[in-house]
């Protein structure tokens, strides 16, 4: 039996499954582009198809050492119930953040209050799924539905998910409809606390990322899918300073590899600041693991073997063991 390292299951905090039929597409010069070959994919799913896909994607998770998954849902609640069966098939851990989703998109993503949200919401709570709060973004919920969804799950103490900052457009027009920045808006309406996960925040400003920290409120970053999109640079450094924490998803699943995202983040932030060690290795496992495993509200995940005879780490002094998982493994070193 080959030796092996315990460590903490990852956690992938922000997971579209859908969107892993995407991987490798060429189509959409940027974003937006992207954004309707997204919605044409989304649009073809089924019940049956989720049901499937979706337990293929999360056993390709589990395999890479993620043990416990945020499903940011967005297709109906019929198809929120597939993605749960789904992911029990492929022994993943889940929280289905049902997203709230008040205007634009497809309509199958929309509610037609949030009193019809709270529905769903309920419905898939009372079967005993664990559930967070997710209005979409700013861009799919006006003012008054993030006042009600900010509300509600303070009350009900559940996680709130919401995308933000992703892409400077969504920001310019943000500010032309409230006058007022994405994060700013959530702030303003009661959306952050220390339940709160905000997606991305990579156009976040100095003052967003000031409510980010005295809020309490994480941020989840997605390198390989930011990379993949266009979107920018996820600003470590700048969320370090302000001690906010950090957990990590595969978010459109063109590439399903903890270490890997976890490696982007690290070296993308030695390039922008010109040091080396911008966070320490052990810092980077805790994104993976127990900051998302905090921001989907989970109290226990699986915990993972790594495979101390795999070739990625032969001949390596152990006491560098945790720097070399991430700087030079991939995660075909999580024993299956
Ligand atoms: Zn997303």
């Amino acid at each position: 039996m080959a030796e092996t390292l315990t460590l903490p299951g990852f956690v992938n905090a922000h997971s579209h499954t859908f969107q892993r039929a995407l991987r490798g597409r060429r189509r959409g010069a940027d974003f937006w582009a992207w954004r309707v070959e997204m919605i044409d994919e989304a649009e073809r799913q089924t019940r049956d198809s989720i049901w499937r896909d979706y337990a293929e994607t999360y056993r390709e998770m589990r395999a890479a050492g993620y043990t416990a998954v945020g499903e940011f849902h967005y297709l109906g609640l019929a198809e929120a119930r597939s993605a749960v069966e789904a992911a029990a098939e492929a022994g993943i851990e889940i929280t289905l953040l049902l997203t709230a989703y008040g205007r634009g998109g497809a309509p199958r993503f929309r509610q037609e209050s949030v009193a019809d949200y709270v529905r769903q919401l309920d419905e898939l709570r009372a079967a005993g799924t664990r559930v967070g709060c997710a209005p979409h973004s700013v861009r799919a919920c006006t003012r008054q539905w993030l006042e009600e969804l900010g509300r509600f799950a303070a009350a009900e103490q559940l996680p709130l998910h919401v995308h933000a900052d992703e892409q400077p457009r969504e920001i310019t027009d943000c500010l032309s409809e409230h006058g007022l920045r994405p994060i700013e808006l959530l702030d303003d309406t009661g959306c952050l606390g220390p339940r709160t996960t905000v997606v991305h925040a990579t156009h976040a400003d100095d003052h967003e990322l000031d409510l980010l920290a005295s809020s309490g409120a994480r941020v989840c970053l997605c390198p390989t899918t930011e990379g993949n999109l266009g979107d920018g640079f996820a600003p470590l450094e700048r969320l370090r300073e302000r001690g906010i924490a950090v957990c990590i998803g595969s978010d459109s699943n063109v590439r399903i590899d903890p270490l890997e995202e976890l490696r982007e983040l690290e070296t993308t932030a030695r390039r922008m600041t010109g040091r080396r060690q911008v966070c320490e290795a052990e810092t980077l496992l805790c994104f993976g693991a127990d900051e998302g495993g905090a921001a989907l509200g989970l109290e226990t995940w699986p915990d993972i073997e790594i495979d101390l005879e795999h070739r990625s780490l032969r001949g390596l002094d152990r006491s560098d063991l945790l720097d070399a998982l991430v700087a030079g493994c991939a995660a075909d070193v999580v024993a299956g």
